[in-house]
């Protein structure tokens, strides 16, 4: 029998020639639950996890799971039952949360947006940290915990002009960006902040951007914070923690990101050198802790040759798998068994009516109708990014562990997508 794991995802691996997700083949899954269909590795989410409590180990850390990267309940479970916090960007994601199990002190909520009502359902919640992104936030959220006789515990999120060497649309550090406070305004923010009656200033964030593969950004970041820690520390303001966000890039393709643990390490020195390392560090990692542990298997119905193109069209598409549309993202495709034939070239794309509607282009596959195939490193942006576009029902997701599958989402229906809807009369 011959075992080989794919580049970047150990725990998806061939036994002679057949796809398995740990100790369960996926074309199993498949037959059982039809396509689309996610499957996650609960093995791969625990080992990336445990890169960071590796780099952080001996530590004052807290790991708070950027949620938005997959929301599913069971995976926030599996996070709540390991330890971490939670990273929210929206009052539909503190309830996940909560629904999940999530310890309300370890949920930081983060966003530029946060309305009064999702700012008071988190001060009851009694939530660790309102990761504030503006001066008209601060005043409001003061006015809220005010009226509801508490404090809000805020961190400013301050923009540290750094470019994280990323797409456009999910870099979020540079100066152009709508996140966080600019670097000049820090020092004022923070001293109208420990002036408002309704707040209690606990720490510092940042976040850069996602999908970070390079090292430099991520110093360069750290750099600039630690600068301003000393400088609001010496307007009066003293910090207990401070929260470097999360970015850190996966393995898609050609993709090189470093280990979050030696990542850390580097980090972590410069903390020290500044004689900062008593307070506590909090990271917001999503799409490092899920993206390698998910595919999402899907089923060709035809292929379609052509004189410009071939294209091979999947029952997966744009609205189950967001990224190449919205990114140009790449994701590996692999057949469920790996083929004899000689392979052509095809742009995999789903049945929705848009040109945009790519899953992967010029790819080197033997396939014919009827074949399953696996879009891989789908665990992060995919499902949570999920619509029902052309009316199609979002896929359902299995947890695999060790050779036991659980489903952990139901196939949404036609008929739950029409649930609240009402003809005229
Ligand atoms: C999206 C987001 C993260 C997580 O980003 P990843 O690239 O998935 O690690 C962390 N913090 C904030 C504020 C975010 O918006």
């Amino acid at each position: 029998m011959s075992v080989r794991p794919l580049p970047g995802q150990p725990h998806f691996h061939r036994e002679d020639g057949a796809l398995h997700c740990e100790g369960v083949p996926l074309a199993a899954l498949a037959r059982e639950h039809g396509t689309p269909l996610f499957v996650y590795s609960k093995a791969s989410m625990l080992d990336a996890l445990a890169a960071y409590q590796r780099g952080f180990a001996g530590r004052n850390a807290r790991i708070c799971f950027a949620m938005k990267a997959n929301s599913s309940l069971a995976i926030l479970q599996l996070f709540a039952r390991a330890g971490c916090g939670f990273d929210i960007v929206s009052g539909g994601e503190l309830e996940r949360a909560l629904a999940a199990g999530a310890d309300p002190s370890r949920i930081i909520f983060s966003g530029v947006g946060k309305t009064r009502a999702e700012m008071r359902r988190a001060l009851d919640a009694g939530i660790g940290c309102f990761n504030v992104e503006s001066e008209a936030e601060l005043e409001v959220l003061s006015a809220t915990a005010e009226a509801g006789g508490v404090r809000a515990p805020v961190s400013i999120r301050v923009n540290p002009d750094v470019d994280p060497k990323t797409h456009p649309y999910i870099s979020t550090g540079l100066k152009g960006n709508k996140f966080g406070v600019a670097h000049e305004d820090a020092v004022r923010v923070y001293r109208h902040a420990a002036s408002l009656p309704g707040l209690r200033v606990v720490g510092i964030d940042c976040h850069i951007g996602s999908q970070i593969t390079e090292e430099s950004p991520y110093l360069d970041a750290m750099d600039r914070i630690l600068d301003l820690v000393q400088a609001i520390e010496a307007a009066g303001v003293p910090l207990a923690h401070i929260d470097f966000g999360g970015g850190l890039g996966i393995l898609y393709g050609e993709d090189t990101p470093p280990a979050a643990d030696e990542l850390w390490h580097k980090l972590l020195a410069k903390v020290d050198a500044r004689g900062m390392g008593g307070k506590t560090l909090m990271i917001e990692p999503g799409r490092s802790l899920v993206g390698n542990a998910g595919a999402c298997v899907t089923e060709v119905l035809y292929l379609k040759p052509g004189e410009k193109k071939n294209f091979c069209i999947v029952d997966a598409a744009m609205n189950d798998l967001p990224r190449p549309a919205m990114y140009q993202a790449f994701h590996a495709i692999e057949p469920l068994q790996a083929a004899e034939g000689p392979a052509q070239t095809w742009d995999v794309v789903g049945p929705v009516c848009e040109s945009g509607d790519w899953i992967g282009r010029d790819r080197a596959l033997a396939v014919a109708a009827g074949d399953n195939l696996a879009v891989m490193s789908a665990g992060a942006y995919c499902m949570s990014m999920a619509s029902n576009y052309n009316t199609r029902p979002r896929a359902a997701e299995v947890l695999v562990d060790g050779d036991r599958a659980t489903l952990i989402r139901e196939r949404e229906s036609v008929q739950d997508l029409m649930l609240r809807e009402r003809l005229l009369p």
